[in-house]
């Protein structure tokens, strides 16, 4: 019997037709019509890597493993993040951009929604160093390890008694004379930090001051970082952390935007951040969908397949129509995206930066609410059999709610989308 699961409680044969392997050919067969020819290459790719793993290594996603162990593997492949073609590091992968990464989600959540959160985070700690690395060898030597999985990353935004007001922090950095920083104040809520040997922090000069904020990557070995796991039972298998950063001192090498650089860095990469959120919650509700299609063809009550009773069918049709809308959006989104960074070199203009953080922030809240929706209404068209540990249905269900925390709160996506109301009325 599977390990993930102490009591069986869905019989075999609907167990077997469970696999990951038709649940990818269920997403296959309702994404091939809108993807290109490479795009979908590239998805039936990472999903070939991911069936093989699986059984290879005999994967139960069941609570004993460490999905921190499959970090080498995947980074090998170059399936930690696709958002770039990194040649900076000499990877020069051929299929890169938003719309690949979307790809290499899609495939990976269904495999696993915990490791594909946390690889989610290590992205947000990769994106700054690629923006900022400016050939400094120390900083090209921790990307490589991060996106060939060496090892996974982190980000330190929040604070304690700083959440969505982030850019008021309290953490400080002092400038020293020869081009070093010091550290001092304590971060929490950091996805993968007690795991990571890199981590990219924002200080400030003055406590509350957003103006004076400035970015640094952190070898996490070093004195003055001090990491305790956070328990957020809703991912059993992340961890997250709180550190108390003491005279935490950053050499030159590392100082990834100095002192009026840090609040510019911080939104520059809340676009891609907010698009990958978006794409996690949409694949989520793709995982969600093909477990509780499969199993309301096959389930039996009353001498007949769930399916067939208008109460299960319809609200399928229904969950299914509104996630395809959005996953057809979101795809647009990411095309456009990557259009204009090669157009314009991924130095975007004014207007069109400002132009995606409100779309971005658009995407981010709405999939994010349709996450929650699908996996929540496809557990609970599975019965019991959606609530117990026998499949990932648990891990869609908490993770879904989840992701209208991270990467700004619903509420704060809908204050930036009213402030952008406000910006295209004064400019009418
Ligand atoms: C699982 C998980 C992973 C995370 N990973 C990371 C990470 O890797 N790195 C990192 O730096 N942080 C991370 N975070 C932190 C996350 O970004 C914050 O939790 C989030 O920004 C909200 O901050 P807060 O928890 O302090 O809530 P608060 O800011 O205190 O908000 C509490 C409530 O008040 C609402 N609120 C606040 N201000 C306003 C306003 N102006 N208008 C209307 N409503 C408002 C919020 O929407 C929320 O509902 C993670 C959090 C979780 C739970």
């Amino acid at each position: 019997m599977d390990k993930r699961f102490e009591t069986q409680v869905i019989n075999n044969e609907i167990l077997e037709k469970l696999s990951l392997a038709n649940r990818y050919n269920f997403l296959n067969e309702n994404l091939s019509l809108i993807l290109t020819e490479k795009q979908f290459n590239f998805l039936k790719e990472v999903q070939d890597f991911c069936l093989k793993f699986e059984r290879e290594n005999k994967i139960t996603h069941g609570p004993d493993e460490d999905v921190y162990d499959w970090y080498p593997r995947f980074g090998e492949q170059g399936y930690i993040t696709r958002q770039h073609s990194y040649e900076c590091i000499d990877l020069n992968y051929k299929k890169f951009g938003m719309a690949m990464d979307f790809m290499r989600i899609l495939a990976l959540d269904s495999f696993d929604p915990q490791f594909t959160m946390g690889s989610g985070a290590t992205v947000i700690c990769i994106n700054p160093i690629y923006e900022h690395h400016e050939n400094v060898l120390e900083r090209l030597e921790a990307l490589n390890e991060l996106v060939t999985g060496k090892t996974p990353g982190c980000l330190l935004i929040t604070e304690p008694e700083r959440g969505s007001d982030a850019v008021h922090m309290l953490t400080t950095c002092e400038e020293q004379g020869d081009g070093s920083f010091i550290l001092n104040g304590t971060k929490i809520f950091n996805t993968n930090a007690p795991k990571s040997k890199w981590a990219v922090a924002y200080a400030t000069a003055e406590k509350n001051n957003g103006n004076l904020m400035a970015q640094f990557l952190i070898n996490t070995s070093w004195e003055g970082w001090n990491c305790e796991r956070l328990g957020i039972s809703w991912v059993p298998k992340l961890y997250l952390g709180k550190e108390k950063l003491e005279n935490l001192r950053i050499p030159k090498e590392y100082v990834l935007g100095g002192i009026g650089k840090g609040r510019e860095h911080l939104f520059e990469g809340l676009v891609p951040e907010r698009i990958s959120i978006a794409v996690r919650g949409v694949s989520e509700c793709w995982g969600a969908l093909a477990h509780a299609i499969i199993y309301a063809n096959m389930r039996k009550q009353f001498d007949k397949e769930i399916l067939l009773f208008q109460g299960v069918g319809f609200k399928l049709t229904d969950l299914m129509a509104k996630t395809t809308a959005l996953t057809h959006g979101v795809l647009k989104f990411c095309e456009t995206y990557d259009e204009k960074m090669e157009k314009y070199g991924n130095k975007l203009p004014e207007s069109i930066s400002r132009a995606f953080v409100a779309l971005g922030s658009q995407y981010k809240y709405n999939c994010a609410l349709l996450s929650k929706k699908v996996c929540y209404e496809a557990a609970n068209l599975m019965g019991g059999a959606g609530l117990c540990d026998n499949t990932l249905m648990q891990d869609y269900l908490n993770i879904s709610r989840i992701q209208e925390i991270i990467g700004g709160s619903r509420q704060i996506q809908n204050f930036i989308m009213s402030r952008n109301l406000r910006y295209q009325f004064k400019n009418l």
